[in-house]
């Protein structure tokens, strides 16, 4: 049986603002921690962003708020202020009918009003360790008489280097406080510090999947690390993306992929630890207000990030820690929404795959990168969709003036539409779909066939036209040594053109005014068909059989 907020011992002007803010019925760790904090008790949440758990720590503090108190009553440590600004915000909106005063102190703000709010009179503060501990020691902000103190996302205050401070913090609040502690994941010092500070807490662990990750369509497509962009870019073309989160493991790599998809003409930007705290806020805000399509973050830039309605998450890399994939995909399906999570594999991190399915005991569903022609008939198929709107709502006066002005002309009605249907189609050329070669053998075998070339049975010389190798045909081009070819770029030019892996070429003797490069037998159809002239150093040349 589901609880009702009803249940939980709230006071009826906190279910009221809850009730009207949309909220049906408590959240798993709502129900769990509300009736346990209400009574005073000291809780460890186990949970994650997108869980609740903010409301499920504010509402008891709402309601054990005295009026009329001259003291702070209420503190809550967060790693970012962002999330500063988050939980003064939630905070605000279940307080409604039952206000408190509640101020978020973070980096950055000038402390000037800081101090004058203080001064007036605050009952909740909300800060990130540093701010918090300047404000302490200016003796501007006394936590002397708190009574409730909230660790948030405590592990990620470690991570950041917190920790010293959060002690710092801890040791200046009243011994009989009641302290609530929110981590995602429960590392070792953060339970030495659950030890020394907390009072027979009562530990709630919800397990991230039964809460976050069972709600997301998980697939993963295996692509070779090289292609992986151009996997993301077909990607986005086919799925109905609104907004989109990316993730990659580095700042270069962010900025990479953004103008990439800059270029062709979605709108996305990076948040990553180069943006100052007033560009980032800005990026988040446009993300939020629907102006920005596509976030491309690194790990530690989104920490903290509460934004909902994201239909799509993209690992464009696999981190190495199970628990930050399960974190990155939390983001989407939140709040009981159903979301999409695609992760990028190259054949070396199908390992880790296999690992982050044993962690979230959960199946992750392999699919295929769209082929060219999924996404031609997924842009005709949306075209043809966009014409029927547009017949149906039959507002196109001053577009059919224009067609009949073609019709006088003597144009063919057929003619016309087709040629208007080219125009608007124009802007696909700035989506190239971009090639992507067949997956990358696995390593194993890749050495076994190397072995066999190495053996002797398939050693070959350069005079001989024909080559020795098993399974290869030897083909040869009329540019060596005299136009100053390398073998990385006849393999270059060969694989990228013929779509063929750049290994899978064999021995390549450059003469000097020709070249000699083996190629197996198999892909033989693709190279003599798609790459027969082949550019190499930007010129031109045949290839054939030698
Ligand atoms: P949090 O984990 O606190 O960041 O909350 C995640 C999201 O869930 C926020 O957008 C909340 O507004 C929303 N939320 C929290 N509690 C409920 C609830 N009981 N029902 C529906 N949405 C909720």
């Amino acid at each position: 049986m589901t609880t009702e907020f009803t249940q939980l011992n709230l006071h009826p002007q906190l279910v009221q603002a809850v009730t009207e803010q949309g909220y049906e019925t408590p959240m798993p760790i709502q129900a769990a921690i509300i009736p346990l904090m209400i009574q005073g008790l000291d809780v460890i949440g186990q949970a994650q962003t997108g869980t609740g758990k903010t409301a499920a720590y504010a509402l008891p503090i709402l309601q054990n708020i005295q009026p009329e108190q001259n003291h702070v009553q209420s503190l809550i440590v967060v790693p970012t202020r962002e999330l500063a600004l988050q939980v003064v915000e939630a905070i605000s909106g279940y307080g409604r009918y039952r206000p408190a005063r509640v101020l978020a102190v973070y980096g950055g703000l000038a402390y000037g009003p800081q101090i004058n709010r203080l001064k007036r009179g605050v009952d909740i503060v909300v800060g990130t360790p540093g701010r918090l501990l300047d404000l302490m020691n200016k003796g501007v902000l006394n936590i002397g008489q708190a009574r409730t103190v909230v660790l948030d996302e405590a592990d990620e205050m470690l991570s950041m280097g917190f920790i010293e401070d959060i002690h710092a913090i801890l040791a200046e609040t009243p011994p009989d406080r009641q302290t609530a502690l929110f981590s995602a994941t429960l590392p070792p010092e953060i339970r030495r510090l659950a030890d020394k500070y907390m009072r027979d807490p009562q530990a709630i662990t919800l397990g991230g999947e039964q809460v976050t990750v069972a709600a997301i369509d998980q697939r993963f497509c295996v692509v070779n690390q090289n292609d992986k962009l151009a996997a993301l870019t077909r990607m986005f073309e086919v799925e109905e993306i609104t907004s989109a989160l990316v993730f990659a493991r580095t700042r270069a790599g962010t900025n990479e992929l953004a103008s990439e998809l800059m270029a062709r003409g979605y709108s996305a930007e990076v948040l990553n630890g180069d943006l100052s705290q007033e560009a980032r806020e800005q990026t988040l805000k446009r993300f939020r207000e629907n102006k920005l399509r596509v976030l491309v973050a690194t790990d530690v830039a989104a920490r903290g990030l509460d934004i909902n309605d994201i239909s799509h998450v993209f690992n464009y890399d696999l981190p190495d820690d199970s628990e930050i994939y399960v974190h990155r995909i939390g983001r989407t399906g939140r709040a009981g929404k159903s979301g999409i999570a695609i992760t990028l594999v190259a054949p070396s991190e199908r390992r880790r795959l296999k690992q982050i399915e044993a962690f979230t005991r959960r199946k992750i569903s392999q699919v295929e990168v769209p082929t060219e022609e999924d996404i031609l008939n997924h842009r005709k198929d949306r075209l043809v969709k966009q014409i029927g709107v547009w017949l149906q709502r039959g507002r196109y006066k001053k577009e059919r003036e224009i067609v009949e002005m073609l019709l006088q002309e003597g144009h063919d009605p057929v003619e016309i539409a087709a040629a208007a249907l080219k125009v608007a189609r124009a802007e696909e050329k700035q989506r190239p779909i971009a090639p992507i070669s067949p997956v990358a053998e696995p390593a194993a075998r890749k050495f076994e066939r190397r072995k066999n070339q190495s053996s002797g049975k398939g050693r070959t010389s350069a005079n001989e036209p024909v080559s020795h190798e098993p399974g290869m045909v030897r083909l040869m081009l009329h540019m060596g040594k005299q136009q100053g070819i390398r073998p990385g770029d006849v393999v270059g030019a060969i694989a990228s053109q013929a779509r063929i892996p750049g290994y899978s070429i064999g021995k390549i003797f450059i003469q000097e005014k020709h070249t000699l490069v083996d190629v197996p037998e198999e892909y033989l159809p693709q190279v003599l068909g798609k790459a027969k002239e082949v550019h190499i150093l930007k010129q031109p040349t045949q290839l054939q059989i030698a």
